[in-house]
């Protein structure tokens, strides 16, 4: 077999779930916007910057990890700069090969600047459409659909998930919560969860990234998630062997086909796997649970679409019938209609692999 190179793997489409706008600025941007409002950086070389933010994020720690977000979400507090950096998101994604991506935000960790609710979303949601339309005159087409998070700490989903199905028609796909895990179960946020299925609309929860079953367990069971962000731990409940031996909720993620937003490179800086050869993502693939693979944090973790891929291709020795693999997963996993989901896969995602896999 030939090898797989990172170049090759930039070229094929590739389908992305989870990765957070205030996780993928460029350095260079950070550094302008910075200047613009006054906030104070550890250095203002974008170089120096982008490293800054990896080795902070590699510290093995989620509360950590989170508090290198300080400095991004300090610079996305006006229409503008929300437009910016939502706009050159979608030209990146592009540029990286990927035609399909849901990225996802908080709105209200951007309102110090008096912007309401709906301003911010309207700023993320054209910067998408701005960034698409220059990425399709280059050559690059992507669609970008963008999920709402509301954070697990705070008492503000109800409105969230409000604000979502509102701007479901202009771009806003999916709802999420993220934040940290301990403390703070999903079940906190039944009323919006409960909200969202009467409106018919789609929502992912982050858990079991680095807490364990039981948060998986209320986010499908008592919250109705239709995917997981992360659910990495569900390995806590396969025995490993010839065969492996799945409990219950393994075996009802598996059956159910529930998709797994597994981010190999954040997992492994926030300590929730030792390494990528280490990732449970090999045993899962094996298991054929609906695996996908996610960028999560670009900036901290100093990754791409592609680099996930090629890191997986070096140690799990992948050829191009998983990458064809975790796409369409990832493809028929997403939040918009069937219909163009289907589009995506059979025009886009089955020729370009077809060419490969021969
Ligand atoms: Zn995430």
């Amino acid at each position: 077999m030939v090898a797989i190179s990172y170049e090759d793997i930039v070229k094929v489409p590739k389908a992305l779930l989870h990765d957070h706008l205030d996780g993928g600025l460029r350095p260079a941007t950070i550094v302008e916007l910075a200047a613009e409002v006054g906030h104070e950086l550890p250095t203002t070389d974008p170089a120096a910057l982008g490293v800054w933010f990896t080795e902070a994020a590699n510290s093995g720690s989620l509360e950590r990890y989170l508090e290198t977000f300080a400095h991004t979400v300090a610079v996305m507090q006006t229409a503008t700069a929300l437009r910016r950096v939502a706009r050159e998101c979608a030209l990146d994604l592009a540029a990286d090969g990927v035609v399909y991506a849901e990225v996802r935000f908080a709105p209200e960790q951007h309102l110090e600047q008096n912007l309401t609710l709906d301003e911010v979303v309207d700023a993320v949601v054209t910067g998408f459409r701005e960034g698409s339309a220059l990425a399709a005159e280059a050559g690059a087409p992507i669609r970008i659909g963008t999920l709402l998070t509301a954070m697990r700490h705070a008492a503000r989903s109800q409105e969230i998930a409000e604000l979502a199905v509102r701007h479901r028609d202009t771009g806003v796909v999916g709802f999420d919560i993220a934040g940290a895990e301990a403390g703070f179960p999903p079940t906190r946020h039944l009323d919006a969860f409960e909200y969202l299925q009467r409106e018919n609309f789609h929502f992912t929860i982050h858990a079991g990234e680095a807490f364990g079953l039981p948060s998986i367990w209320q986010a499908i069971q008592w919250c109705g998630a239709d995917r997981l962000g992360h659910g990495v731990r569900i390995v806590d409940d396969i025995t490993p062997g010839n065969p492996a031996v799945l409990g219950r909720l393994a075996a009802y993620v598996r059956d159910k086909r529930i998709p797994l937003e597994l981010c190999p490179s954040s997992n492994v800086q926030t300590g929730a796997a030792a390494s990528i050869a280490d990732h449970p993502i090999g045993l899962l693939r094996d298991l054929r649970f609906r695996v996908t693979v996610n960028t999560d944090n670009r900036l901290m973790s100093g990754t791409s679409m592609s680099r996930e891929m090629a890191l997986l291709v070096e140690a799990f020795g992948y050829g191009w019938k998983e990458l064809q693999w975790f796409t369409i997963n990832a493809m028929k996993s997403a939040f918009i209609p069937f219909d163009e989901r289907l589009r995506i896969i059979d025009e886009v995602i089955k020729p370009a692999y077809a060419e490969l896999i021969g």
